[in-house]
Protein backbone atom coordinates (compact mmCIF):
# COMPACT_ATOMS: atom_id res chain seq x y z
CA UNK A 1 0.00 0.00 0.00
CA UNK A 2 0.94 3.27 -0.59
CA UNK A 3 1.99 5.79 2.00
CA UNK A 4 -0.60 8.68 1.89
CA UNK A 5 1.78 12.26 1.42
CA UNK A 6 0.08 14.45 3.77
CA UNK A 7 2.87 16.93 2.97
CA UNK A 8 1.51 17.39 -0.99
CA UNK A 9 -1.50 18.06 0.62
CA UNK A 10 -0.60 20.70 3.47
CA UNK A 11 3.15 22.18 3.29
CA UNK A 12 2.59 23.92 6.35
CA UNK A 13 1.45 20.52 8.26
CA UNK A 14 3.38 19.57 11.20
CA UNK A 15 1.73 17.34 13.70
CA UNK A 16 -0.39 14.67 12.53
CA UNK A 17 -1.41 10.97 13.20
CA UNK A 18 -1.47 7.72 11.57
CA UNK A 19 -0.96 3.85 11.82
CA UNK A 20 2.01 2.25 11.98
CA UNK A 21 2.06 -0.73 9.10
CA UNK A 22 5.40 -1.99 9.33
CA UNK A 23 8.53 -1.72 12.03
CA UNK A 24 11.64 -3.88 11.38
CA UNK A 25 14.94 -3.55 12.87
CA UNK A 26 17.41 -2.45 10.61
CA UNK A 27 21.34 -1.19 11.10
CA UNK A 28 20.66 1.88 12.13
CA UNK A 29 17.74 1.95 13.91
CA UNK A 30 14.22 0.96 12.90
CA UNK A 31 12.52 1.22 9.94
CA UNK A 32 8.68 2.62 9.95
CA UNK A 33 6.36 2.77 7.59
CA UNK A 34 2.97 4.25 8.37
CA UNK A 35 -0.43 4.64 5.88
CA UNK A 36 0.32 8.67 6.01
CA UNK A 37 2.83 10.85 6.52
CA UNK A 38 4.12 14.65 6.50
CA UNK A 39 7.21 13.76 6.63
CA UNK A 40 8.77 14.68 3.47
CA UNK A 41 11.89 12.24 2.01
CA UNK A 42 15.17 13.12 0.55
CA UNK A 43 14.59 13.67 -3.08
CA UNK A 44 14.43 16.45 -5.79
CA UNK A 45 17.98 18.19 -3.94
CA UNK A 46 15.46 18.87 -1.17
CA UNK A 47 16.67 17.44 2.42
CA UNK A 48 14.17 14.86 3.99
CA UNK A 49 12.26 16.16 7.30
CA UNK A 50 13.28 15.71 10.49
CA UNK A 51 11.70 15.31 13.66
CA UNK A 52 9.47 12.89 16.21
CA UNK A 53 7.21 9.76 15.74
CA UNK A 54 5.98 8.86 18.79
CA UNK A 55 8.67 9.01 21.84
CA UNK A 56 11.21 7.82 18.68
CA UNK A 57 12.96 10.33 17.04
CA UNK A 58 13.14 10.66 13.21
CA UNK A 59 16.64 10.19 11.81
CA UNK A 60 16.33 9.58 7.79
CA UNK A 61 13.40 9.79 5.34
CA UNK A 62 13.54 7.90 2.12
CA UNK A 63 11.08 7.03 -0.40
CA UNK A 64 10.95 3.33 -2.22
CA UNK A 65 7.98 2.57 -4.53
CA UNK A 66 5.81 5.70 -3.70
CA UNK A 67 6.28 3.75 0.13
CA UNK A 68 7.69 6.38 2.66
CA UNK A 69 10.82 4.84 4.62
CA UNK A 70 11.48 6.57 8.22
CA UNK A 71 14.53 5.60 10.02
CA UNK A 72 13.75 5.54 13.70
CA UNK A 73 15.55 5.48 17.11
CA UNK A 74 13.25 3.66 19.28
CA UNK A 75 10.94 0.49 17.75
CA UNK A 76 7.13 1.44 16.90
CA UNK A 77 4.24 -0.97 17.57
CA UNK A 78 2.30 -2.07 14.46
CA UNK A 79 -0.82 -1.21 14.43
CA UNK A 80 -0.53 1.10 17.02
CA UNK A 81 -1.87 5.07 15.86
CA UNK A 82 1.08 7.63 16.50
CA UNK A 83 1.57 11.48 16.54
CA UNK A 84 4.07 12.76 14.12
CA UNK A 85 5.93 15.90 14.66
CA UNK A 86 7.82 17.41 12.35
CA UNK A 87 10.87 20.05 12.78
CA UNK A 88 8.86 22.87 10.86
CA UNK A 89 11.39 25.01 11.56
CA UNK A 90 14.28 23.26 9.38
CA UNK A 91 11.17 22.05 6.55
CA UNK A 92 10.23 26.12 6.12
CA UNK A 93 14.10 26.95 5.52
CA UNK A 94 14.33 23.91 3.26
CA UNK A 95 10.90 25.10 1.39
CA UNK A 96 12.36 29.05 1.19
CA UNK A 97 15.44 27.89 -0.54
CA UNK A 98 13.72 25.16 -3.30
CA UNK A 99 10.68 27.57 -3.80
CA UNK A 100 13.55 30.93 -4.30
CA UNK A 101 15.76 27.99 -6.59
CA UNK A 102 12.81 27.77 -8.38
CA UNK A 103 12.30 31.47 -9.26
CA UNK A 104 15.61 32.26 -10.12
CA UNK A 105 16.16 29.45 -12.41
CA UNK A 106 13.02 30.39 -14.14
CA UNK A 107 14.04 33.67 -14.76
CA UNK A 108 17.62 32.75 -15.80
CA UNK A 109 15.78 30.39 -18.27
CA UNK A 110 13.33 32.98 -19.63
CA UNK A 111 15.65 35.75 -19.92
CA UNK A 112 18.72 34.25 -21.02
CA UNK A 113 17.85 30.34 -22.17
CA UNK A 114 20.41 28.90 -19.75
CA UNK A 115 19.58 25.72 -17.89
CA UNK A 116 19.95 24.89 -14.70
CA UNK A 117 22.11 21.79 -14.60
CA UNK A 118 22.95 21.73 -11.13
CA UNK A 119 21.56 23.01 -7.48
CA UNK A 120 23.08 21.94 -3.81
CA UNK A 121 21.48 23.71 -0.74
CA UNK A 122 24.29 23.96 1.77
CA UNK A 123 23.93 24.33 5.27
CA UNK A 124 24.26 28.69 4.79
CA UNK A 125 23.83 29.16 1.25
CA UNK A 126 22.78 27.30 -1.63
CA UNK A 127 24.36 27.11 -5.19
CA UNK A 128 22.88 26.66 -8.86
CA UNK A 129 24.54 25.94 -11.61
CA UNK A 130 24.23 26.66 -15.18
CA UNK A 131 25.14 26.19 -18.43
CA UNK A 132 25.74 29.74 -19.61
CA UNK A 133 27.54 32.86 -18.85
CA UNK A 134 25.41 35.69 -16.53
CA UNK A 135 26.87 39.05 -16.59
CA UNK A 136 27.33 41.41 -12.90
CA UNK A 137 24.60 43.57 -14.30
CA UNK A 138 21.99 40.39 -15.45
CA UNK A 139 22.88 39.19 -12.17
CA UNK A 140 21.16 42.45 -10.53
CA UNK A 141 18.38 42.76 -12.93
CA UNK A 142 17.42 38.97 -11.99
CA UNK A 143 17.88 39.14 -8.24
CA UNK A 144 15.56 42.40 -8.75
CA UNK A 145 12.81 40.49 -10.47
CA UNK A 146 13.57 37.82 -8.08
CA UNK A 147 12.31 39.50 -5.47
CA UNK A 148 9.22 41.13 -7.53
CA UNK A 149 7.93 37.30 -7.66
CA UNK A 150 7.79 37.59 -3.92
CA UNK A 151 6.17 40.99 -4.01
CA UNK A 152 3.46 39.71 -6.18
CA UNK A 153 3.03 36.90 -3.71
CA UNK A 154 1.68 34.41 -6.27
CA UNK A 155 0.39 31.14 -5.74
CA UNK A 156 2.50 28.02 -5.89
CA UNK A 157 0.65 25.58 -7.98
CA UNK A 158 1.96 22.12 -7.62
CA UNK A 159 -0.10 19.24 -9.51
CA UNK A 160 0.10 16.13 -11.80
CA UNK A 161 -1.20 16.81 -15.35
CA UNK A 162 -3.08 13.97 -16.80
CA UNK A 163 -1.73 12.11 -19.54
CA UNK A 164 -3.52 14.37 -22.75
CA UNK A 165 -2.60 17.38 -20.71
CA UNK A 166 1.04 16.60 -19.77
CA UNK A 167 2.23 17.36 -23.62
CA UNK A 168 0.71 20.65 -23.56
CA UNK A 169 2.48 22.10 -20.38
CA UNK A 170 5.60 23.78 -20.75
CA UNK A 171 8.06 22.88 -18.20
CA UNK A 172 12.10 23.26 -17.29
CA UNK A 173 13.47 19.21 -17.29
CA UNK A 174 16.83 18.19 -17.27
CA UNK A 175 15.33 15.67 -19.78
CA UNK A 176 11.87 13.96 -21.02
CA UNK A 177 10.13 12.67 -18.35
CA UNK A 178 7.42 9.55 -18.29
CA UNK A 179 3.63 10.32 -16.96
CA UNK A 180 3.35 10.99 -14.91
CA UNK A 181 5.34 14.25 -13.92
CA UNK A 182 4.63 16.19 -10.79
CA UNK A 183 4.68 20.22 -11.97
CA UNK A 184 5.46 23.20 -9.65
CA UNK A 185 4.38 25.75 -11.00
CA UNK A 186 5.36 29.71 -10.31
CA UNK A 187 2.54 32.03 -12.96
CA UNK A 188 4.85 34.25 -14.89
CA UNK A 189 8.24 32.80 -13.67
CA UNK A 190 8.62 29.55 -13.59
CA UNK A 191 7.37 25.92 -14.25
CA UNK A 192 9.32 23.12 -13.42
CA UNK A 193 9.25 19.31 -13.07
CA UNK A 194 9.75 18.75 -9.58
CA UNK A 195 9.16 16.53 -6.56
CA UNK A 196 9.71 18.57 -3.90
CA UNK A 197 7.53 20.69 -1.21
CA UNK A 198 7.31 24.28 -1.87
CA UNK A 199 5.48 27.55 -0.23
CA UNK A 200 2.21 27.96 -0.48
CA UNK A 201 2.75 31.26 -2.04
CA UNK A 202 5.88 33.48 -3.00
CA UNK A 203 5.60 36.01 -0.36
CA UNK A 204 6.59 33.11 1.93
CA UNK A 205 10.16 32.87 0.35
CA UNK A 206 11.01 36.29 1.69
CA UNK A 207 14.33 38.53 0.72
CA UNK A 208 16.30 36.53 -2.44
CA UNK A 209 20.07 37.56 -2.29
CA UNK A 210 22.32 36.53 -4.87
CA UNK A 211 25.57 36.29 -3.09
CA UNK A 212 27.97 35.33 -5.96
CA UNK A 213 28.49 34.10 -9.77
CA UNK A 214 31.58 32.74 -11.15
CA UNK A 215 32.80 30.28 -13.88
CA UNK A 216 32.21 26.88 -13.73
CA UNK A 217 32.81 24.33 -16.62
CA UNK A 218 30.66 25.73 -19.37
CA UNK A 219 28.50 28.34 -17.59
CA UNK A 220 28.44 29.84 -14.12
CA UNK A 221 27.69 28.88 -10.23
CA UNK A 222 25.44 31.43 -8.76
CA UNK A 223 25.70 31.14 -4.84
CA UNK A 224 22.28 32.30 -2.91
CA UNK A 225 19.95 32.48 -0.05
CA UNK A 226 16.51 33.04 0.37
CA UNK A 227 14.40 34.23 3.43
CA UNK A 228 15.24 33.52 7.15
CA UNK A 229 18.92 32.54 5.83
CA UNK A 230 19.12 35.73 3.74
CA UNK A 231 17.45 38.01 6.86
CA UNK A 232 20.56 36.34 9.16
CA UNK A 233 23.12 36.95 6.42
CA UNK A 234 22.24 40.54 5.72
CA UNK A 235 22.00 41.47 9.47
CA UNK A 236 25.73 39.78 9.68
CA UNK A 237 26.61 41.61 6.96
CA UNK A 238 25.16 44.96 7.82
CA UNK A 239 26.74 44.80 11.90
CA UNK A 240 30.20 44.21 10.11
CA UNK A 241 29.53 47.14 8.24
CA UNK A 242 28.31 49.18 10.90
CA UNK A 243 31.78 48.51 12.99
CA UNK A 244 33.65 49.35 9.52
CA UNK A 245 31.43 52.54 9.48
CA UNK A 246 32.46 53.25 13.18
CA UNK A 247 36.12 52.52 12.44
CA UNK A 248 36.47 54.81 9.51
CA UNK A 249 33.77 57.56 10.32
CA UNK A 250 32.18 57.21 7.31
CA UNK A 251 28.53 56.62 6.58
CA UNK A 252 27.21 52.99 6.37
CA UNK A 253 26.49 53.24 2.22
CA UNK A 254 29.98 54.90 1.94
CA UNK A 255 32.42 52.44 3.73
CA UNK A 256 33.73 50.79 0.61
CA UNK A 257 34.92 54.53 -0.41
CA UNK A 258 36.55 55.11 2.87
CA UNK A 259 38.64 51.72 2.93
CA UNK A 260 39.97 52.48 -0.47
CA UNK A 261 41.06 56.03 0.87
CA UNK A 262 42.59 54.45 4.26
CA UNK A 263 44.49 51.57 2.10
CA UNK A 264 45.70 54.61 -0.77
CA UNK A 265 46.84 56.94 2.65
CA UNK A 266 48.47 53.40 4.01
CA UNK A 267 50.47 52.99 0.20
CA UNK A 268 51.78 56.40 0.64
CA UNK A 269 52.67 55.26 4.29
CA UNK A 270 54.53 52.29 3.32
CA UNK A 271 56.64 54.51 0.48
CA UNK A 272 57.57 57.01 2.63
CA UNK A 273 58.80 54.44 5.41
CA UNK A 274 60.36 52.60 3.55
CA UNK A 275 62.51 55.47 1.70
CA UNK A 276 62.97 56.78 5.53
CA UNK A 277 64.17 53.54 6.46
CA UNK A 278 66.43 53.56 3.84
CA UNK A 279 67.63 56.58 4.32
CA UNK A 280 68.90 55.65 8.11
CA UNK A 281 70.40 51.78 7.02
CA UNK A 282 72.41 53.97 4.14
CA UNK A 283 73.39 55.88 7.48
CA UNK A 284 73.98 52.96 9.69
CA UNK A 285 76.34 51.31 7.12
CA UNK A 286 78.59 54.59 6.85
CA UNK A 287 78.96 54.29 10.51
CA UNK A 288 81.29 51.09 9.52
CA UNK A 289 83.43 52.66 6.76
CA UNK A 290 86.89 50.68 6.58
CA UNK A 291 85.96 47.90 9.35
CA UNK A 292 86.96 44.36 8.95
CA UNK A 293 83.82 43.33 10.35
CA UNK A 294 80.40 44.57 11.86
CA UNK A 295 78.14 42.58 14.11
CA UNK A 296 74.82 45.19 15.11
CA UNK A 297 71.75 44.27 16.43
CA UNK A 298 68.11 45.84 15.80
CA UNK A 299 65.00 45.97 17.24
CA UNK A 300 61.74 44.69 15.10
CA UNK A 301 63.21 44.06 11.53
CA UNK A 302 62.13 41.80 9.17
CA UNK A 303 64.08 39.50 7.83
CA UNK A 304 63.96 41.08 4.38
CA UNK A 305 65.27 44.59 5.95
CA UNK A 306 67.78 42.75 8.08
CA UNK A 307 69.25 41.48 4.93
CA UNK A 308 69.29 44.95 3.26
CA UNK A 309 71.08 46.11 5.98
CA UNK A 310 73.29 43.71 6.05
CA UNK A 311 74.03 44.09 2.35
CA UNK A 312 74.73 47.83 2.99
CA UNK A 313 76.79 47.60 5.83
CA UNK A 314 79.38 45.19 3.94
CA UNK A 315 79.69 47.25 1.58
CA UNK A 316 82.71 49.07 3.76
CA UNK A 317 83.72 45.97 5.60
CA UNK A 318 86.40 44.19 4.31
CA UNK A 319 85.88 41.02 5.60
CA UNK A 320 81.43 40.41 6.36
CA UNK A 321 78.89 42.14 8.19
CA UNK A 322 76.55 40.58 10.40
CA UNK A 323 72.87 41.95 11.64
CA UNK A 324 70.48 40.46 13.90
CA UNK A 325 67.39 41.23 14.75
CA UNK A 326 64.41 39.78 17.38
CA UNK A 327 63.96 38.86 20.89
CA UNK A 328 66.97 38.15 23.31
CA UNK A 329 67.81 34.22 22.56
CA UNK A 330 65.88 34.18 18.90
CA UNK A 331 67.56 36.32 16.41
CA UNK A 332 66.82 36.68 12.53
CA UNK A 333 70.19 36.99 10.98
CA UNK A 334 71.98 37.98 8.01
CA UNK A 335 75.57 38.14 7.42
CA UNK A 336 77.21 39.90 3.57
CA UNK A 337 80.03 39.23 2.60
CA UNK A 338 81.36 41.23 -0.70
CA UNK A 339 84.58 39.99 -1.10
CA UNK A 340 84.65 36.27 0.22
CA UNK A 341 82.50 33.71 2.02
CA UNK A 342 80.78 33.91 4.77
CA UNK A 343 81.07 29.93 5.52
CA UNK A 344 83.30 30.75 8.74
CA UNK A 345 80.72 32.70 10.98
CA UNK A 346 77.92 30.63 9.12
CA UNK A 347 79.50 27.29 10.18
CA UNK A 348 80.34 28.99 13.71
CA UNK A 349 76.71 29.91 14.37
CA UNK A 350 75.25 26.18 13.53
CA UNK A 351 77.88 24.65 15.43
CA UNK A 352 77.74 26.91 18.49
CA UNK A 353 73.82 27.14 18.46
CA UNK A 354 72.20 25.02 15.95
CA UNK A 355 71.56 27.85 14.00
CA UNK A 356 68.98 27.05 11.05
CA UNK A 357 69.48 28.73 7.36
CA UNK A 358 71.77 29.28 4.69
CA UNK A 359 73.10 30.96 1.27
CA UNK A 360 75.52 31.12 -1.16
CA UNK A 361 79.23 32.24 -1.59
CA UNK A 362 79.14 35.84 0.74
CA UNK A 363 76.00 35.42 1.84
CA UNK A 364 74.12 33.54 5.04
CA UNK A 365 70.47 33.65 6.10
CA UNK A 366 68.96 32.14 8.94
CA UNK A 367 67.95 32.29 12.64
CA UNK A 368 69.73 31.57 15.99
CA UNK A 369 68.78 30.65 18.97
CA UNK A 370 71.29 32.75 21.60
CA UNK A 371 72.05 35.40 23.56
CA UNK A 372 73.20 38.44 22.21
CA UNK A 373 76.38 37.99 24.16
CA UNK A 374 77.38 34.83 23.11
CA UNK A 375 76.78 35.24 19.23
CA UNK A 376 78.76 38.27 19.84
CA UNK A 377 81.51 36.59 21.54
CA UNK A 378 81.16 33.48 19.00
CA UNK A 379 81.87 35.73 15.93
CA UNK A 380 84.04 38.43 17.51
CA UNK A 381 86.54 34.93 18.14
CA UNK A 382 86.43 33.96 14.61
ZN1 LIG B 1 12.50 21.66 -7.49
Amino acid sequence: METRKLYYEDCHLDTFTARVLECEAVEKGYSVILDATAFYPEGGGQACDLGTLGDARVLDVQEENDRIRHLCDRFLSVGTEVTGCIDMARRFDLMQQHSGEHIVSGIVHSLLGHHNVGFHVGTERMEIDFDGPITQEQLLQIETLANRAVWENLPIKCWYPSETELPNVFYRTKKALPWPVRIVQIPGYDSCACCGVHVERTGEIGLIKLLSCVKFHQGVRIELCCGSRALALTQKIFEENRQVSNAFSAKITETGAAARKVNEALAGEKLRANSLQSQLFDKIASEYVGCRRAIRFENALQPVQVRELADKMAAFCSQWAAVLSGEEGNYSICIVSKQGDVSAPGQALKQQFGARGGGKTGFFQGSVCATADAIERTLEAL
